[in-house]
C-alpha cells in the first residue's frame, strides 16, 4: 500500500517523540506514522496538562477517567509493539521541552489541534523546542480536510454548511481516507531509559466516576465495539436519529473527541454503506449513511470555522447580535441547570446530561433554544455549562451548536425560528418514553399530557394522585409570551424595532 503522504516533506531524524493529545490510538495515527517512518528511535508521551486539569471544576470528571483508561490500553498496546508510553501530570509546554532535551529528541511529532488555546500552546512549545534545536512537526489527523483545504471559488473560507459540504464531498478521494499503516515501521518504537508508570487518578487529584456503571467503554477497544454496534444501524440513521428514546445514533462522539477511533475509518464506513447496492431484505437505505456522513462533515465545518474565526470562541459570530440585551436571570438559569423548568422534555434532557454526561442531539437543540429564546439567557452561559458537563465536549462543535441555536452563529437558524418545547416533545418523544426514563415522577401521566403536565384535567390528576407544583414544578415561563419577547429582543438588537413583533412584545413588557 502506498503511504498517504500528505506531509511527505518531513526529513529523516535520529530520535523523535510522539506527543499524543486528542488522538489516543496507535493505529491509523498520522503523527505516530510519520514519526516511525522518519526516525530511527521513537518515544511516546501523553501529558495530563495541569493548565487544563487544574481548572476543571469537578474532580470526579468522566473525561479524565476516560482518558486515563484509554491511556492504560494505549500503553499496553505500545509495550506489546516494543515501545512504551511516558505519562506525566505537568504543564504540557514545560514538560515536552524538558523531555525532548532529556531524550535528545530531534523532532516532536503531534497531530494538529484547532482550538485557539491549543494553537497558542503549540506555538509556545514550538518556539521553546526550536531554541533547543528541536522541531515541532504537526500533522493533520483529526479531520479529513483541515483549515483552508476546502475553500470557496474565491478562496474564502465557507460560512454556510451546504456549499461547504458539497465542496468537501467533491474534493474527497480515496487518498484522503486511506489509513496510516503505523505497524509498518513499528520496529522503530523505543523504550525510554527510565521507568514510566502511569500516575494514578487519585495522585492527580481526581476520583472515579460512574463511567463503568454507565457502560461507557474507553479506548480503542471501546470505540471498536461502538463502531461494530452502529454499522448495522447506519442504514436507518436518518429515520431514527431524532428520537432520543430510540437507539438511533452512534454515540461515538466521546471517541471522536479523544481520537480513540480514526475519522478516516468512519468516513470509509459511511462511504461504503452509502454506495453499496441495497439488499432487498435490508432495512434502511444508503441515505442513512449519507446523512451520518453529513454529521461528520458538520464536525469538520465547525473545526474550520474556529480556525478561521477564533473570535467566535468567545463572541457572537455575527456581530450584529452583540447588541442583544439578554435578561440573564440567575434563578431561571439555576432551574434550567437543575432540571426544574416544568417543561418535561427540557428537564429530562438536563437530567440526562447531569447523570450521564451525554445528551442526545435533538435534546441539545431543544434545551439550547429554550435557554436562549424562552429564558432569554446568553448562549455563553449554556455553552459553559455544556463544556463542564459533556463527556464529548469539543469547543468547535459546542460553540457551533450553541451559536446555531441562539441564531448568532455562521449558518444559524433565523432568530424568529423558535422551538416550541411541547410540540418538539410531542413530535420526537411521542409516547413520552424518554421523559419517563429521566422524570419518573411523571410516569403515571397519560401520553397525551406528559408533554405539558399543566394541561392534565383536574379529575385525571386526582385519579393518578398527581399534584402540579408538589410532584413536578409549575412551568417557570409561559412559552407563548417568551417567544414574542425573544423576537422583540432579537429585532431590537438588529435595529428592527418597529412592526408587529415589537407591538406584541410591549404587551408583555
Ligand atoms: P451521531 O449522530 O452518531 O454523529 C456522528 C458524529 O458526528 C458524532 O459523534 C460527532 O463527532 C459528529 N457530529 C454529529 N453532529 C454534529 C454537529 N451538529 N456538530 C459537530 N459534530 C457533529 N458535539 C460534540 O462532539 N461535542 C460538543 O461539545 C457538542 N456540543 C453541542 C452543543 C449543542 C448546543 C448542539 C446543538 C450540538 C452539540 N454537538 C456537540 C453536536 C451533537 O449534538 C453531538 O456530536 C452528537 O449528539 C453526539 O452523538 P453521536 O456521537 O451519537 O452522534
Amino acid at each position: 500500500m502506498a503511504d498517504p503522504s500528505v506531509h511527505a516533506a518531513f526529513t529523516s531524524v535520529d530520535t523523535a517523540l510522539v506527543w499524543f493529545r486528542r488522538d489516543l490510538r496507535d493505529h491509523d495515527n498520522a503523527a505516530l506514522f510519520y514519526a516511525l517512518k522518519h526516525a530511527q528511535r521513537v518515544y511516546c508521551v501523553f501529558i495530563f496538562d495541569r493548565e487544563i486539569l487544574d481548572a476543571l471544576p469537578n474532580k470526579a470528571d468522566r473525561r479524565v477517567e476516560f482518558m486515563w483508561e484509554s491511556l492504560v490500553e494505549l500503553k499496553q498496546s505500545l509495550v506489546a509493539r516494543g515501545g512504551d508510553l511516558i505519562v506525566r501530570h505537568e504543564r504540557a509546554d514545560g514538560a515536552i521541552a524538558a523531555l525532548a532535551q532529556q531524550l535528545k529528541v530531534n523532532a516532536v511529532f503531534a497531530n494538529e489541534d484547532y482550538e485557539p488555546r491549543a494553537v497558542a500552546r503549540d506555538a509556545r512549545v514550538g518556539e521553546v523546542l526550536s531554541k533547543q534545536g528541536c522541531e515541532l512537526r504537526l500533522c493533520k489527523d483529526t479531520v479529513i480536510f483541515a483549515k483552508s483545504e476546502v475553500l470557496t471559488q474565491l478562496s474564502k473560507p465557507y460560512t454556510v454548511f451546504t456549499p461547504y459540504k458539497n465542496a468537501w464531498l467533491k474534493k474527497l478521494t480515496g487518498f484522503f481516507t486511506r489509513a496510516y499503516p503505523t505497524a509498518r515501521y513499528q520496529a522503530n518504537l523505543a523504550k525510554p531509559p527510565f521507568a514510566c508508570a502511569l500516575p494514578t487518578l487519585e495522585a492527580m487529584g481526581f476520583a472515579r466516576t460512574n463511567l463503568k456503571a454507565l457502560g461507557l467503554q474507553p479506548g480503542m477497544g471501546g470505540a471498536a465495539k461502538l463502531i461494530a454496534d452502529f454499522m448495522p444501524r447506519m442504514g436507518t440513521y436518518q429515520a431514527a436519529r431524532d428520537f432520543p428514546a430510540v437507539k438511533g445514533v452512534s454515540y461515538l462522539s466521546i471517541h471522536n473527541r479523544f481520537g480513540t477511533c480514526s475519522v478516516r475509518e468512519l468516513v470509509q464506513a459511511a462511504l461504503r454503506q452509502s454506495q453499496r447496492p441495497r439488499d432487498v431484505a435490508e432495512e434502511g437505505t444508503g441515505e442513512g449513511a449519507a446523512v451520518w456522513l453529513s454529521e461528520l462533515i458538520w464536525r469538520e465545518f465547525y473545526f474550520q470555522i474556529i480556525h478561521h474565526h477564533p473570535g467566535a470562541a468567545s463572541g457572537n459570530f455575527k456581530p450584529e447580535y452583540d447588541a442583544l440585551q439578554w435578561e440573564n436571570d440567575p434563578a431561571l438559569f439555576t432551574a434550567w441547570c437543575e432540571a426544574r423548568t416544568g417543561f418535561p422534555i427540557v428537564d429530562a434532557a438536563m437530567r440526562q446530561i447531569n447523570q450521564t454526561g451525554f445528551m442526545h442531539n435533538r435534546l441539545r437543540m431543544i434545551v439550547a433554544s429554550f435557554l436562549t429564546k424562552d429564558l432569554l439567557i446568553d448562549w455563553r452561559w449554556g455553552e459553559k455549562y455544556f463544556a463542564d458537563h459533556l463527556n464529548d465536549f469539543d469547543l468547535a462543535a459546542n460553540n457551533g451548536g450553541w451559536q446555531w441555536a441562539a441564531s448568532t452563529g455562521c449558518d444559524a437558524q433565523p432568530y424568529f425560528r423558535i422551538f416550541n418545547p411541547q410540540s418538539q416533545s410531542e413530535r420526537f418523544d411521542p409516547e413520552g418514553k424518554f421523559i419517563r426514563r429521566y422524570v419518573p415522577e411523571l410516569a403515571a401521566l397519560p401520553n397525551k399530557y406528559i408533554h405539558a403536565p399543566a394541561s392534565l384535567p383536574p379529575l385525571e390528576a386526582l385519579r393518578i394522585g398527581f399534584e402540579l407544583g408538589k410532584h413536578y414544578p409549575v412551568p417557570i415561563v409561559v412559552h407563548g409570551v417568551q417567544r414574542i419577547r425573544a423576537m422583540a429582543m432579537y429585532a431590537a438588537a438588529k435595529g428592527e424595532s418597529g412592526g408587529r413583533v415589537a407591538v406584541a412584545a410591549r404587551q408583555f413588557a
